[in-house]
């Protein structure tokens, strides 16, 4: 007889990660919170595929960035040929979408969505392959009162995760002006780089025709010196850009909010246009930035829409999480309220029911099923972290009663099965 061999098993995709049930707990009480904060500025949820054509992300993103230079998952659709991408960002299919259901008609939007995205980086902490987004944006707003609300909302979100600005997380702004102005910007950010090209790097050698304002954005450390000599945008900004870039400061600096103004704040993604932000840690090395946005005022007609405004922002929810347990600021996890301990032998056909009664009222109730020594079952009770132990034990339901034992102090007393229900209700209301 041939020996059957054990079939290796197989891996997941690098860089694309499970979320067992502990961490997706974590996830779920985010989302929980980022939901909640979301409604009480009146954004609502709207949700465009996964995949779109990636010519989408080209036009909208730029031809010329990271991101669709080398990071983005594209494929062909073996049935028909069309070339489609896993989206690596959200504005673009949210845009697309908005675009196509010609849903900025009833005036302006504020949306928000969140999911997976996908880019080809090199895995590590805090980088993945596939990772998560919450996704803001406003749309037909021209700002700045929009600016600083959408910023402000940013901060309301970290404060209630406990995130304190200033020491675990800082608010970078900039402004990219408008089209002119960072024409005249970019003759003279040319011409300096061209005056130093001997200390560029090969990246930005190629960039320094097609997207100079992006060789700001290098991490290599010899280029830091040449970077932070160039020219400034901020010094091409015309009096509207300036009295925008003031009107968003204004409010923040009344708000109490302080932020660090860097002039080479420039963002991955090419369609900016006067504010743009990011949150920054000092807790996650080179993967500082947590959440990041800004204003694409051109984009929509780009996109082949009727022109109108936007602004928006990207947070990775990863990174957010990543940093909260740096900081020892995640919740405990959360457990059911009881746990059902059936000895050997219980009614079930009375108690299954009668448990469904406690459900009812609001108090979950997590049921020890296929056996077990009463010890075993206590095991589990302890480790699903519930207060409560509902104990069917023969002698107690010969005697019409159940035992409640009070898993945090140990304590233990008898309840009629026929109280249970307002016992639970009771709990429930606590
Ligand atoms: P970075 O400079 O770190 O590459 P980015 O500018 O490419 O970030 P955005 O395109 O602005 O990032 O995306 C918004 C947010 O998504 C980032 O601020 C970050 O928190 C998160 N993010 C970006 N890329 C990744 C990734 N590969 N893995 C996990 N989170 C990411
Ligand atoms: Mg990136």
């Amino acid at each position: 007889m041939t020996e059957l061999k054990k079939p290796e098993p197989l891996k997941g995709v690098k860089g694309m990660n499970d979320l067992l049930p502990a961490e997706a707990a974590r996830w779920e009480w985010l989302e929980g919170v980022f939901r909640r904060l979301l409604a009480s500025y009146g954004y609502r949820n709207m949700r465009a595929p996964i995949v779109e054509p990636t010519a989408l992300f080209v036009r909208g993103i730029g031809e010329v960035t990271d991101i669709v230079e080398k990071e983005m998952y594209t494929f062909t659709d073996r049935l028909n040929g069309d070339e489609l991408a896993l989206r690596p960002e959200f504005t673009a299919g949210l845009l697309r979408a908005v675009i196509e259901h010609n849903a900025l008609y009833d005036g302006p939007m504020r949306i928000w969505s969140m999911g997976p995205v996908f880019r080809h980086e090199r895995p590590q902490k805090g980088r993945y392959r596939q990772f998560h987004q919450l996704d803001v944006e406003a749309l037909g707003f021209h700002g700045p009162d929009v600016d600083a609300e959408i910023i402000l909302m940013t901060r309301a979100l970290l404060r209630q995760l406990g995130l304190q600005e200033g020491s675990d997380i800082q608010l970078e702004l900039n402004s990219l002006g408008q089209p002119a102005e960072r024409a005249a910007h970019r003759q003279a950010l040319i011409a300096h780089l061209q005056q130093h090209e001997a200390l560029l790097d090969e990246d930005a050698r190629r960039r320094l025709h097609t997207n100079p304002l992006r060789v700001l954005d290098t991490k290599n450390p010899a280029m830091q010196a040449c970077v932070d000599a160039a020219p400034k945008l901020m010094d091409f900004l015309g009096s509207e850009s300036r009295a925008h870039l003031d009107g968003v400061c204004a409010v923040l600096d009344a708000a109490g909010l302080a932020y660090r103004i860097n002039p080479r704040l420039v963002r991955g993604l090419d369609y900016y246009n006067l504010t743009v932000f990011e949150w920054v840690t000092p807790h996650l090395g080179s993967q500082a930035t947590v959440c990041g946005g800004g204003r694409y005022d051109d984009l929509i007609a780009q996109l082949g829409g009727k022109p109108a405004p936007g602004i928006g922002f990207g947070l990775g929810i990863e990174r957010l999480l990543l940093l909260l347990e740096a900081l020892g600021k995640l919740p405990p996890a959360p457990a059911v309220d009881a746990y059902a301990v059936l000895p050997d032998g219980a009614p079930l056909a009375a108690v299954l029911p009668l448990l469904e009664q406690v459900r009812a009222t609001g108090l979950s109730v997590q049921m020890h099923a296929g056996g077990g020594s009463m010890k075993s079952q206590f095991k589990r009770a302890g480790a699903s972290g519930a207060r409560w132990a509902l104990v069917f034990g023969a002698d107690e339901l010969a005697r019409g009663e159940l035992a409640l034992k009070n898993l945090q102090e140990g304590s233990q007393q008898p309840l009629p099965l026929a109280e249970l229900p307002a016992w639970a209700a009771a709990e429930a209301a606590r």
